[in-house]
């Protein structure tokens, strides 16, 4: 998040002067409570600054990348995954990659007759399997896919830097987001690597999510 010029100076007032109350500081800067508010507002819930009531205001002495780090680690899987892209495990190779231009994925989720997870398949995993001579129409993915339990998987409580970190150890593009059920994993999402470029992207321009 950038501040302005002037969340920068009042930040400048409550550092030297703190604890201050709202009305000091639009004193020093010649500005009414009023107009100071929504500058206050962003401060405080950004971390910047803490109010106590009665007091005033504190600096919290965090910087700006401490406060991020602190916002990113707090990022749940399942505020962000996408939607799972899944074939059965007796669909060709050949419907395999008709399916990821289709729904323009990378990462295909093979599933059994419950929708519970048993294989990936990557991109290349299908390249591989189109190179030889067989008939695409003819091979089944289970065939060419990697299968329980050599998947990597995230449940959708987990930390989102988590699942960005198994993504890095295992290089690998995309994990499901599993729910266990009494029939196995249900696949219920995704979240790959255009997942955390999205966040960061959007953490530096401060879009809300
Ligand atoms: P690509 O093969 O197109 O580079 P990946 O890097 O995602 O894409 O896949 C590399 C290999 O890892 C493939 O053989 C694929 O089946 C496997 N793989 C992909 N995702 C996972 C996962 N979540 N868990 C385990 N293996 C995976």
């Amino acid at each position: 998040m950038e501040l302005s010029e002037r969340q920068e100076k009042i930040i400048e007032i409550v550092k030297g002067n703190g604890p201050i109350t709202g009305e000091k500081i639009a004193g020093q800067l010649d500005l009414s409570r009023a107009t100071l508010r929504p500058d206050l507002t962003i401060l405080t819930m950004a971390g910047y600054l803490e109010a106590r009531p009665r007091v005033g205001y504190f600096h919290t002495g965090k910087t700006g990348s401490e406060l991020l780090t602190q916002q990113i680690q707090k990022y749940t899987v399942k505020e962000f995954q996408s939607v799972p892209v899944v074939v059965k495990e007796d669909n060709s190779v050949y419907d395999a990659i008709y399916a990821l231009f289709l729904e323009d994925v990378g990462t295909l989720f093979v599933v059994d007759n419950h929708s519970c997870l048993i294989g990936v398949l990557s991109r290349k995993d299908l390249l591989r399997a189109s190179i030889g001579n067989q008939d695409l129409n003819k091979v089944p993915v289970h065939m060419i896919m990697t299968r329980m339990p050599n998947v990597t998987i995230c449940d959708q409580d987990d930390l989102l830097i988590d699942a960005a970190q198994k993504l890095i150890t295992n290089q690998i593009d995309g994990l499901p987001v599993i729910k266990d059920t009494k029939n196995g994993p249900e696949v219920i999402g995704r979240i790959t690597k255009t997942t955390v470029t999205k966040v960061f992207v959007e953490l530096v321009n401060g879009d809300q999510f």
